[in-house]
């Protein structure tokens, strides 16, 4: 027998919307003041609002407001212009940085991270003959704009290494997903890598488009991206999930 399961606590004879747990949880969030908030209460608190709205079709879907929808949202705005504004200043110091330490294409890095190339670095070194060093030696090739920012606090997949002994041959994989480099974690507001990635041979040029890079256009574009992204099915990122995942903060935090 189909019985009615709401998705929200799980339990029968309900479903989200009229999801008592969910609205208890929302009203006691509501109680507090906004900073104490943990994200599931801001979450619950718009998940509440998100429903209202789908009933009434006139509450904010980005802050909850009821005086607005999200077309309309001035809050939604003025984060689009902070997030934008944090990130041209994030590369600006990332290509500082970059130069400061010779990190560009064609320069060659080293790692101990798992290759997808060629597996752990002690089979690298063993098929290359080279001494055991325990690293992967690769060639900066491309980078992965669109991880340059100041929310990817891992400094995860940022450039492509390619290898020597396989450049442009049939590989698996012709290239690792590379992190930024251990020189210049720290200064660009990142945590400090689980694996080692360093510079081995630095060049003097970064060897990207950097006006564009570091345009607000280019980075208002990508942030609009990020805004209208969609996330679960026909939702977008909510407010509290651009604050939890960082994109709100100014890298500096
Ligand atoms: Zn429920
Ligand atoms: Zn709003």
């Amino acid at each position: 027998m189909a019985t009615t399961r709401c998705s929200s606590c799980y339990s029968y004879g309900h479903n989200k919307r009229g999801c008592p747990v969910l609205k208890e949880r929302a009203a006691i969030a509501a109680a507090k003041p906004a900073a104490d908030r943990s994200y599931s209460e801001s979450r619950a608190m718009e998940r509440v609002a998100e429903f209202k709205q789908s009933a009434a079709n006139r509450s904010c879907s980005y802050c909850g407001d009821q005086k607005h929808n999200i077309a309309g949202c001035n809050i939604r705005k003025a984060d689009i212009v902070t997030a934008t504004d944090s990130l041209v200043t994030w590369r600006k110091t990332f290509v500082e940085q970059a130069k400061n330490c010779g990190f560009g294409i064609g320069a060659v890095i080293k790692h101990n991270h798992y290759s997808t190339t060629d597996g752990y670095a002690r089979d690298d070194a063993k098929k290359n003959n080279s001494p055991a060093d325990n690293f992967h030696y690769r060639l900066v090739a491309k980078f992965v704009t669109e991880n340059l920012n100041y929310w990817n606090k891992n400094g995860e997949d940022v450039f492509q290494g390619k290898t020597f002994s396989e450049f442009g041959i049939n590989s698996r994989y012709s290239h690792d997903s590379c992190y930024i480099p251990d020189e210049i974690r720290r200064s660009v507001g990142m945590r400090d890598g689980y694996y080692i990635t360093l510079i081995v041979s630095p060049v003097s040029s970064i060897g990207i488009d950097e006006a564009k890079f570091v345009s607000k256009f280019e980075c208002q574009q990508e942030i609009q991206t990020l805004f209208n992204k969609k996330d679960r099915k026909k939702k977008c990122f909510s407010r509290s999930e651009l604050i939890y995942n960082g994109t709100l903060s100014n890298g500096t935090t």
